[in-house]
């Protein structure tokens, strides 16, 4: 057994054994995992086809093993779309793969043309990645998209080169295709490109998965909103060095165990829903919105001040308490109460701020509930008549 035989060998058991690992990831979320898997298995198989199906015709054998290579990139290039949020084309690849095939058919059964077949194929699977290519550079966020894409560009680029360099070659014939330069040429970047793009396209779906564990660790299913265990992981950091400024407001709705009382938990946890998307469609940027349990939330502005912050309080009081939620079933008016107060010199966390809302909320409870109240009075020109209280 040659070098060669033995590189060609490992081949289909290293694309299988990513297949596998794919498939055993998909279980777990990640976009595209599947596809990827069924990409892998595809062209772990077509590696394999000369060596399980030796007993074969060389036309049959190289005739399945397109099948399996086209199949593979259809595979792959739907794994790419899932990844960067792309329409699915799967019918249209599909159309592209069968033409691809027939041309092959064509070009090894009736003229028995090898150049032919191995260009026509080669061309069809960078046709295939082109379009979720080009469109995934529009799309692509993070270093592990890019990583992907580059690796796509290169496998790209590898068929491409492969082909060009074929076309300008001498008349190969079928029979002595395992021994050519090409085979060699194939089995080789196959296995470097082909590891590349398994361990890039791998990295992001595993990253995909931890990424949804993640967000689900710390945000709240039922408002969308961070968890108290979010907010405190985005928090800003107060060092000795930095400044951190801006300003806490708490909300919590009033007489929310009466709506539960009278109207049902799932029309609370309706209106639960309906303040969330209320105090997130208002949110200026950079902006932490959490559900701290219950009926209360907490928003962090950090580029507000006490004033904009009680102008932006007063807005979702006012848009809460004009609410039509008749649609959930719920006929009483809501009301909600709500507690302002900033980053004070000398805080040593976003808590200290956290607590002096907390208590001017209790304060506009005490009041008679439906009010924004704040630590201290917002500024004058802010033209507004927010309470004031002594935290
Ligand atoms: P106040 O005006 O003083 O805030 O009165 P309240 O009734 O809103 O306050 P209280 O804290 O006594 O009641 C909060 C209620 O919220 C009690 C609990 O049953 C309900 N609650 C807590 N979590 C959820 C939830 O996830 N969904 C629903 N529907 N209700 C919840
Ligand atoms: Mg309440
Ligand atoms: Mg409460």
């Amino acid at each position: 057994m040659s070098p060669g035989d033995n590189f060609a060998f490992l081949l289909p058991i290293m694309m299988a054994t990513f297949g596998i690992v794919f498939l055993l990831v998909a279980r777990h979320g990640g976009r595209g995992a599947a596809a990827w898997g069924i990409g892998y298995l595809a062209s772990g198989a077509a590696f394999a086809t000369p060596y399980v199906l030796d007993a074969l015709p060389v036309v049959a054998q190289a005739l399945l093993a397109d099948a399996l290579f086209l199949l593979a990139f259809v595979a792959f290039a739907a794994a790419l779309r899932a990844r960067f949020g792309l329409p699915r084309r799967f019918r249209r690849d599909a159309v592209l793969a069968l033409a691809a095939f027939a041309a092959i058919v064509y070009a090894v059964a009736m003229r028995g043309d090898l150049r032919a077949e191995l260009m026509t194929s080669d061309v069809a699977c960078v046709l295939l990645l082109v379009g979720p290519f080009v469109k995934g550079l529009a799309r692509a966020r993070r270093a592990v998209d890019w990583t992907v894409l580059a690796i796509t560009g290169l496998v790209m680029a590898d068929n491409l080169l492969r082909t060009t360099v074929f076309a300008s070659a001498g008349s190969i014939d079928l029979d002595g295709f395992a021994a050519s330069t090409y085979a060699f040429a194939m089995q080789a970047s196959g296995a470097v490109f082909g590891l590349f793009f398994a361990l890039a396209a791998l990295a992001a779906v595993a990253s995909d998965v931890i990424e949804g564990h993640r967000d689900a660790a710390e945000s709240d299913p039922l408002s969308g909103l961070l968890n108290r265990r979010g907010f405190e992981i985005r928090s800003p950091p107060f060092t000795r060095k930095s400044t951190v400024a801006g300003t806490i407001v708490t909300c919590d709705i009033d007489h929310f165990k009466r709506v539960n009382d009278a109207f049902g938990h799932a029309a609370g946890d309706r209106v639960i829903a309906i303040m969330a998307a209320m105090l997130k469609r208002d949110l200026p940027a950079g902006a932490l919105a959490a559900r701290f349990g219950g009926e209360e939330f907490v928003l962090y502005l950090p580029n507000a001040g006490p004033g904009e912050a009680v102008v932006l309080a007063e807005r979702a009081r006012l848009a809460f308490s004009l609410l039509d939620v008749s649609a959930a079933g719920i006929t009483a008016g809501l009301t909600a109460s709500f507690g302002v107060a900033a980053v004070e010199p000398g805080d040593h966390s976003l808590h200290d701020a956290l607590a002096r809302a907390d208590a001017c909320l209790y304060a506009a409870k005490l009041a008679g509930r439906n009010r924004v109240v704040a630590a201290q009075r917002p500024e004058a020109d802010a033209g507004l008549r927010a309470s004031s209280c002594a935290a």
